[in-house]
């Protein structure tokens, strides 16, 4: 069985040379454990985080060791009361051909209610993300409008078309080029600006006009970040989602300088972490399918073939090489 293994620690943008594809035998089964020969597996922002030697909400990666991250898969064998072969499964050892795990660790997904890869995306964590960032985190209402950065990504994508489904005022998205902008457009956001088409602050001042922003969900950071400030309205709330121009670069991180705005338009910045929203997963699910059902939501997805090119499509997601969920579709013999 193949799997890639951290080689090195990234310093910056991770390169070819982080990773190692290497050939290792496939786990004996013990009581409990299922046997899974995995078809799709996530590659996520968060995985950045991961590769690097510092304390954080999840252990970092070890040298030597497999990554790890969301899968889907095919039991072909199990030991486990609750799973027979044939199954097929959502679990947390992707990054390799074949994975062997207690079976409690692996949910059984039904593909006769969604297409098996919209529980890595849409349907799962993304979506949760998605759906409790913009609801819980920053206490979204109807009316409100609302900016969010990497908006052609895979969470943003979607918080900006919840918004529009729960109500928003207006819907404002920024992404990295002039196809993602019209993309989202299309997915019926009201304003989209590409962020490489001059300052921040600038563009969004322009998409926005006067009657500035009420909530911003942010993938982003830095000048994103200082840009929305600028813009929200009194009692405006942010949701601290990601800061992914941070999260490759070796320079000290930028802004937001204008912080102290804050105080005066008594805003509310809350980070969060979409595993302590756990107890709305039922709720995002519920909400999100009946939005795709009555055809109010549509996710993206982009595709990468095959194990070896894994690394590859990690690093283009943080590229932007995607359209929604960066999804690596595996195919082991
Ligand atoms: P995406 O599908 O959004 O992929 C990442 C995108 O980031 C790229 O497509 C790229 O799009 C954009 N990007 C890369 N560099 C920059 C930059 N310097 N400035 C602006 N945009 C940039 O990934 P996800 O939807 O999975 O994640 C989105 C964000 O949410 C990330 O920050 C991630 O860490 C965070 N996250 C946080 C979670 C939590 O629990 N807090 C859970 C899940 C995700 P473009 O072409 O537009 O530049």
């Amino acid at each position: 069985s193949r799997e890639i293994q951290l080689a090195s620690r990234p310093e910056g943008w991770p390169t070819d040379e982080n990773f190692r594809l290497a050939e290792v035998p496939v786990p004996q089964l013990e009581d409990g454990q299922v046997l899974v020969r995995n078809l799709y597996m996530s590659v996520d922002p968060y995985m950045r985080g991961r590769m690097n030697d510092v304390k954080s909400y999840v252990p970092p990666f070890r040298i030597d060791a497999p990554l790890e991250g969301g899968a889907i898969g095919e039991v072909l064998e199990s030991r486990s009361e609750s799973h027979k072969a044939g199954d097929l499964v959502l679990h947390g050892l992707g990054w390799r051909d074949y994975a062997v795990l207690d079976g409690k660790r692996a949910r059984i997904i039904d593909t006769a209610l969604a297409p098996a890869t919209t529980y890595l995306g849409v349907l799962g964590m993304t979506g949760l993300t998605a759906y409790a960032g913009l609801t819980k985190v920053a206490q979204f209402k109807e009316g409100d409008v609302v900016f969010v950065s990497g908006a052609a990504g895979a969470v943003g994508s979607l918080v900006g078309q919840i918004a529009k489904a729960m109500g928003a005022k207006k819907v404002i998205g920024s992404a990295g080029s002039d196809e993602k902008v019209q993309r989202l457009l299309d997915l019926g956001f009201d304003a989209a600006f590409n962020y490489h088409d001059g300052p921040v602050k600038a563009r969004l001042k322009e998409a926005v006009g006067p009657e500035g922003i009420d909530v911003y969900f942010d993938n982003v950071g830095g000048e994103h970040l200082e840009a929305a400030i600028s813009v929200l309205n009194k009692y405006g709330r942010i949701a601290m989602c990601g800061a992914i121009s941070q999260y490759n670069t070796t320079d000290a991180p930028t802004g937001p300088r204008n912080l102290a705005l804050a105080i005066g338009k008594e805003l509310t910045l809350r980070g969060f972490i979409v595993g302590s929203y756990n107890q709305y997963a039922g709720e995002a699910t519920e909400r999100i399918a009946g939005w795709l059902n009555d055809g109010r939501l549509s996710y993206d997805e982009t595709f990468v073939e095959g194990l070896e090119n894994a690394p590859q499509a990690f690093i283009a997601l943080m590229k932007g090489a995607n359209k929604g969920k960066m999804i690596v579709a595996l195919d082991p013999t």
